[in-house]
């Protein structure tokens, strides 16, 4: 009698190795170079252009007048790219992280440069501006 081809493919399949990583015992499989990972941003080398706000389809971003900054709540972000792209400074990059589930929306690895941060950021500025003063002040006429 003949095999069947499918047969033979499966009878041959039977004695060979699963082709299956099976995560999370083993390691992920390796992201390949330019992927598009989570957001990640500089907020020292931002210099609160808006540019980024501008292009984001997804509204994730968010102008901080105050500290002349941005933030981000980056549990609405598509991953496109577009603001990377966008920033004259480099401030922003995609990194290789992608295991981002969680069952909190506002949690903390979603959204930084928030709260906390900018009130920091809002003491920082404040203090830079009263030594700049006090030098002027102090500044031989
Ligand atoms: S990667 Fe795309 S969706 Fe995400 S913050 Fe940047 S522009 Fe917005
Ligand atoms: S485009 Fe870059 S420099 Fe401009 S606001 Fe966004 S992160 Fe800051």
């Amino acid at each position: 009698m003949k095999v069947p081809p499918t047969l033979s493919t499966v009878l041959g399949n039977l004695f060979k190795k699963p082709a299956t990583n099976p995560f999370p015992e083993s390691e992920p499989v390796p992201v390949p170079e330019g992927f598009r990972g989570k957001l990640n941003y500089d907020v020292e080398k931002c210099v609160g252009c808006r540019l980024c706000v501008m292009v984001c389809p997804a509204g994730v971003i968010e102008y901080v007048p105050e500290v002349r900054k941005v933030t981000f709540w980056l549990g609405r972000c598509v991953f496109c790219a577009q603001c990377v792209d966008v920033c004259p400074v480099s401030a922003l990059w995609m990194s290789d992280e992608f295991l981002l589930a969680t069952t909190d929306k506002y949690e903390d690895n979603l959204m930084w440069f928030h709260g906390e941060e900018i009130e920091e950021f809002k003491r920082k500025l404040e203090e830079q501006k009263k030594a700049k003063e006090s030098a002027k002040k102090e500044a031989p006429k």
